[in-house]
């Protein structure tokens, strides 16, 4: 899966000493992966890495050196070029995707969280880049995760139930998904969603994979559900321009790059679930 699985030790423990971390970054294996406005920096096909700044965060550990993430939209580096992280999710090796995702979230969500929400004052980093800390009202900021429910709904005659978003070309289509709301749990989201997007009614909704997707900072929860059937879909809330039932025979030539339907990128988990479904797992 891509934009997950990096082997990295995240050192929760360690960065909490601030001694501890000043060793890390005054190592002299430590680096750095650069991230600007302009995105990611890449030199042949691998991430660009370099000696950490003093105000880089630091991701964790890898095979036992320190890696941090550095802003540097100021001072960009001369070599190597910038790419946004769906570029870099197909240049890159998997393993560097997830490091990217990871940097591109952590820095992303540094860059919009400098003011205390609670009172207005200046934040600072804490822990590396894991915590923000307001020195006047002393309220504690985490870094956001979102999360983002998407379903793979099937019905008892083998079809498999897809949406196109008004702004994407005609044919393209993809699975149903949105934004866990406060108080619910994530099979109510699941339900919610899809009667909202769709009119469908679920049963037999269950969990089946998850993947980071630094954009800039949602956790897409993967799901099987079976329509209660009865009901035929049709868009709800505005949010889908069309919805309807695929058949399988559809959906596998859409995988084959052959015909009107076009389905979401290899690195997206849509296609993942999709694939598995038509692999019959
Ligand atoms: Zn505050």
């Amino acid at each position: 899966m891509i934009f997950a699985g990096a082997a990295l030790d995240r050192a929760p423990l360690e960065r909490k000493r601030p001694e501890w971390l000043a060793a890390q970054r005054a190592d002299t294996r430590a680096r750095a992966i650069l991230m600007s406005e302009r995105g990611i920096w890449i030199d042949g096909g691998r991430l660009l890495l370099a000696p950490p700044t003093d105000g880089a965060l630091l991701l964790g550990l890898a095979d036992g050196a320190p890696l941090f993430a550095d802003d540097v939209s100021g001072a960009e580096p001369a070599e190597g070029h910038p790419a946004g992280l769906r570029e870099a999710a197909t240049e890159l090796p998997a393993e560097e995707v997830a490091l990217a995702g990871y940097a591109g979230s952590l820095l992303a969500w540094h860059r919009r969280h400098r003011f205390c929400a609670n009172c207005g004052a200046q934040t600072e980093p804490r822990d590396g880049g894991h915590e923000r800390r307001c020195p006047a009202c002393d309220a504690h900021h985490f870094p956001r995760t979102d999360p983002v429910v998407i379903v793979l709904v099937t019905d008892g005659e083998d079809r498999l139930l897809l949406g196109r978003q008004a702004r994407w070309p005609e044919g393209r289509f993809s699975l149903l998904a949105g934004y866990v709301e406060p108080g619910e749990t994530l099979e109510e989201a699941v339900r919610r969603e899809v009667l909202e997007e769709s009119g469908v009614v679920l049963e037999d909704v269950s969990y089946l994979a998850s993947q980071p997707w630094p954009f800039p900072s949602s956790l897409m929860l993967g799901f099987s559900a079976r329509a209660a059937g009865g009901v035929a879909p049709a868009p709800g809330d505005g949010e889908l321009a069309e919805v309807r039932w695929f058949d399988r025979e559809e959906v596998e030539r859409a995988a084959r790059g052959e015909g009107e339907l076009a389905l979401a990128p290899r690195y997206a988990i849509a296609r993942r679930l999709i694939d598995a479904w038509l692999a019959g797992a």
